[in-house]
């Protein structure tokens, strides 16, 4: 403190010295007169400078107590300058406290973001990665190089693209895991660098489910076109025939054109299918509303496969409960739906053998397979004693073309669609449907409904 008050006091004193300096130089002063003279002034200006040091040393202090969050409750100072630096020492810390609140709230947006989100600085080290990053990528990617993080080479020329202020391109990332997943990586360069340290945002964008729908439809469309195909050559093959080598042979010609016929019923069967397919799949968001009677439904599909049951001498027996039982649907779409599962069990169930179709009702709340009845619903079980389905087909049966026995199904008519088709219907209906078989024993698809007129159905 003293060393500080006698700088004071000698910067204050400065132009005396120098007119004391003046005065030895050219004046009649002695230069250790000068020195006295201004030793003295020195001297007298201690009391007087030092209040003034005083003061700053004690306004220095508080200010320092202010800031580090002491708040003494005496400054030392006078009333006025104690409030001017309480105030703003209060302002700073609202001030503080206002920005550590706007960037918890940033922070909690990109925690919450359902996309998984990093932050990549010049050296593409990850400096930031929100929860979805931190789920998907199975690790702590903080800290990591991004190349390590990923594992695809390729998003390193997209983020210097990025970094260099051009138009990234998209790269494609797979990630392994229990259940593998793609994604499209995209790099946004940041205008500044973000407190972390971050100078490029890296969103991966989910297109696992655009890829797997890509994959079905070219699937699809592949196996659309081998089914048409085959019976397309035949026919072909037939006309060919008939006009050159069995020209000439009515025998020969009646043969080729019942084959004709044949095929011909086949790509019709296949086409009727397939515009069925497209407009369940269309209408399937638009459930339906109208009151249906199962009975009467039933006894429809049931009737219109009589020649086929009669064809295979299969019987086929409807259990209906005495009192009616009413769904909510669409009747054209329910007889399709029975007339599918009824025609099947007749086709794949046993020759000479039985098919039955029970009714019974099903309680609120009633949960089958992840579906709840939420309103008292109804189950239709077709069962039929043929030779079952084995196990390991169960889960896959209701994909597009998909046959246990693709040569049988062919034989007996069947497009590989039927239950495709049943399966939209069950799920444009909101209800569900189970299967079960027992090889040697036989098949029971059971169709679970939403009663008319109770709750508004099953999810
Ligand atoms: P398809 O037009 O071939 O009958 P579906 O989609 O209706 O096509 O059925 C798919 C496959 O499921 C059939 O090819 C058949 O192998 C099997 N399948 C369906 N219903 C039964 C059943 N009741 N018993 C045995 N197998 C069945």
């Amino acid at each position: 403190m003293a060393t500080c008050v006698l700088r004071a006091a000698a910067w204050f004193s400065l132009p005396s010295a120098a007119a004391f300096a003046a005065l030895t130089l050219f004046g009649p002063l002695s230069l250790t007169t000068a020195v006295i003279a201004w030793g003295a002034v020195v001297a007298l200006s201690i009391p007087l400078v030092r209040p003034i040091a005083d003061g700053v040393a004690t306004l220095t202090d508080f200010v320092h107590r202010e800031a580090a969050g002491d708040r003494p409750e005496r400054s030392g100072l006078g009333a006025a300058l104690t409030q001017a630096v309480r105030v703003l020492g209060r302002e700073w810390r609202q001030r503080g406290a206002e920005l550590e609140d706007a960037l918890a709230a940033n922070e909690a947006i990109l925690q919450s973001l359902p996309e998984p989100l990093l932050l990549l600085d010049e050296a593409h080290v990850v400096t930031f990665a929100n929860a979805a990053a931190r789920a998907v990528l199975g690790l702590k990617p903080v800290g990591k190089d991004l190349v390590a993080v990923l594992r695809a080479p390729a998003v390193l020329g997209a983020l210097e693209a990025a970094a260099a202020g051009e138009d990234p391109p998209e790269v494609t990332v797979e990630l392994s895991g229990e259940t593998p997943r793609t994604f499209a990586a995209r790099f946004q360069a940041l205008d500044r660098t973000e407190s972390s340290g971050g100078t490029t945002v890296l969103v991966l964008h989910d297109i696992s489910e655009m890829w797997r729908t890509e994959r079905l439809r070219a699937d699809f469309v592949a196996n659309a076109s081998h089914e048409i195909r085959t019976p397309l050559s035949t026919l072909v093959g037939a006309v060919e025939t008939m006009q050159g080598p069995a020209r000439d042979d009515p025998e020969a010609r009646h043969k080729f054109l019942a084959m004709m016929q044949d095929q011909a019923g086949r790509i019709k069967s296949l086409v009727d299918d397939l515009l069925s397919l497209s407009r369940i799949e269309r209408s399937e968001h638009d459930a339906p509303s109208a009151t249906v009677e199962l009975a009467n439904v039933l006894e429809l599909a049931r009737g219109s496969l009589d020649w086929k049951a009669e064809e295979r001498s299969v019987s086929v027996d409807l259990d209906i409960p005495a009192d009616d039982i009413a769904v909510i649907g669409d009747p054209d779409d329910l007889r399709q739906l029975f007339e599918n599962l009824i025609d099947n069990a007749i086709k794949y169930g046993r020759g000479d053998g039985t098919v039955s179709i029970g009714v019974r009702a099903v309680a609120a709340d009633t949960l089958v397979d992840g579906w709840r009845a939420r309103g008292p619903a109804v189950a239709v079980a077709v069962r039929d004693n043929g030779p079952g389905i084995p196990l390991e087909h169960l889960p896959r049966l209701t994909e597009r073309f998909y046959r246990v026995d693709k040569a049988r199904s062919r034989r007996m008519g069947g497009t590989g669609l039927g239950l495709a088709i049943v399966k939209h219907l069950v799920s444009r209906h909101r209800g569900t449907m189970t299967i079960e078989s027992e090889p040697g024993r036989g098949s029971c698809f059971t169709v679970f409904l939403n009663r008319a007129g109770n709750g508004d159905g099953g999810g």
